[in-house]
């Protein structure tokens, strides 16, 4: 049988390089983004790939599952580790499908789930009408505050003694500060609900240490790979102690959730990815990384305020800068074109009580979780503040051009660490 490689598909390997080169010639400040580690991507290309593997280690529905069996282990092992939780389930696709199994595993069709608005920062999957989740659920929402652009913990109270809801959500995409645990838990206490962080953005400040974790506090928790955690593109669904001691089947329904409730065969090489996303997360200086994370992004965002940018919350917690470009007079689709040609990738993003349209809303969200990885520190931030001060007040594609220059040699100057 003849094995061909990809550089012999020339099409599509053509593709590829331009895209490495993309990456390895800007900067990626998509806060949800990152760069892995060669050992990451080399896991995502190995054989077990081809590996049917439905049902669990010891309990799969295929043969030769021996040494798979060994590699999920391993990655739950390593998750319950690094999150402190009593269990784990390595197999979701991605954060979607992870959320889509505590629905499955928690409600029953038509009963009721209290999440973060999406135009507050929540995310599709936590009762958004066109996701699964505000389909085949009965949603109710809690925004922020218009006055502090927070989470007003009284009003979370309010409306979950209102809507009773089966489940509630805490967590997000485009929030700028820490979640109060707690403070969550004691509402969804109060009314009965399951409770619910989805850490998908967190996940890494909170391995890290530098944000706290919600493991005391919630039930379940759901999670990302592939953001702060810096693993392959993946999901992962933990139950706690208190989840356990609330419903001690949790776990198992959990399982049942995920496959057969879901998911078919599970993709075992990039479990294996995970299992090496969980042990470099393990190691002693992903602290550094989490807290450089968080430092860079607060001098990125004191710099911009300097320069009179206006950041929702008027700051940051984490890795991540939601800005209101109002009295830029700029709308985010033309910002984050402008950006993308001086060579710094970021989205546009609604802003809480956005009067624009979300396909040009009124700001663009930005992060330091890719450009930490690239071994970047403060005075880079001071750079890229101004950078983007000059490209966004002048508005033009002449300033941007200029701007791509400064950028690809910052670039350079901070290579990513592999070639693939
Ligand atoms: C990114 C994200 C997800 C979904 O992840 P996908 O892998 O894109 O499906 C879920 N929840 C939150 C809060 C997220 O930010």
């Amino acid at each position: 049988m003849k094995r061909n490689n990809l550089q012999e598909d020339k099409t599509l390997f053509e593709s590829i390089k331009k895209e490495r080169k993309r990456r390895n010639d800007t900067l990626e400040m998509i806060p949800s983004e990152n760069h892995t580690s060669p050992a990451v991507l080399e896991a995502m290309s190995t054989i077990l790939t081809d590996k049917y593997a439905e049902g669990y280690p010891k309990k799969r529905y295929y043969g030769g599952n021996e040494y798979i069996d060994e590699v999920e282990v391993l990655a739950q092992k390593r998750a319950q580790r690094l999150f402190n939780v009593p269990f784990a389930n390595v197999q979701p696709y991605s954060g979607s499908p992870a959320n889509m199994a505590v629905y499955l595993a928690c409600m029953e069709p038509g009963e009721k789930v209290l999440g973060m608005n999406l135009k507050a920062g929540g995310h599709l999957t936590h009762g958004w009408k066109v996701s699964f989740s505000g389909i085949y659920y009965d949603s109710a929402f809690y925004g922020v505050s218009e006055e502090t652009e927070r989470i007003d913990l009284e009003e979370v109270e309010k409306i979950a003694k209102k809507e009773k809801p089966k489940l509630i959500w805490v967590g997000g995409s485009a929030y700028p500060r820490e979640f109060d645990w707690k403070g969550f838990s004691k509402i969804a206490d109060e009314v009965g609900a399951y409770l619910a962080a989805d850490i998908a953005h967190i996940a890494g400040l909170i391995v890290a240490g530098v944000h706290d974790s919600p493991a005391k506090h919630v039930d379940v928790i759901t999670t990302t790979t592939h953001k702060t955690l810096r693993g392959p593109r993946g999901g992962m669904v933990m139950v706690t102690e208190k989840g356990l001691n609330k419903d001690s089947d949790l776990d198992k329904k959990i399982n049942k959730a995920v496959f057969p409730g879901l998911q078919g065969g599970p993709h075992e090489h990039q479990i294996a990815a995970k299992a090496v996303c969980f042990k470099e997360a393990l190691e002693d200086d992903f602290e550094d990384y989490g807290r450089k994370v968080v430092e860079n992004n607060k001098k990125l965002a004191d710099e911009l305020m300097s320069n009179d940018f206006r950041l929702v919350t008027d700051g940051t917690d984490n890795h991540l800068c939601l800005i209101d470009l109002r009295n830029k007079n700029i709308g985010g689709k033309k910002a984050e074109e402008l950006l993308e040609l001086a060579g710094i990738t970021i989205n546009k993003n609604s802003i809480p009580n956005d009067p624009a349209k979300p396909f040009n809303p009124s700001g663009i969200r930005i992060g330091t979780p890719a450009i930490t990885t690239r071994g970047m520190g403060e005075s880079e931030m001071v750079e890229i503040a101004q950078i983007m001060t000059s490209v966004l007040d002048k508005k033009s594609e002449k300033e941007a051009k200029k701007a791509r220059k400064k950028i690809k040699k910052m670039a350079e100057e901070f290579s990513l660490p592999y070639d693939i």
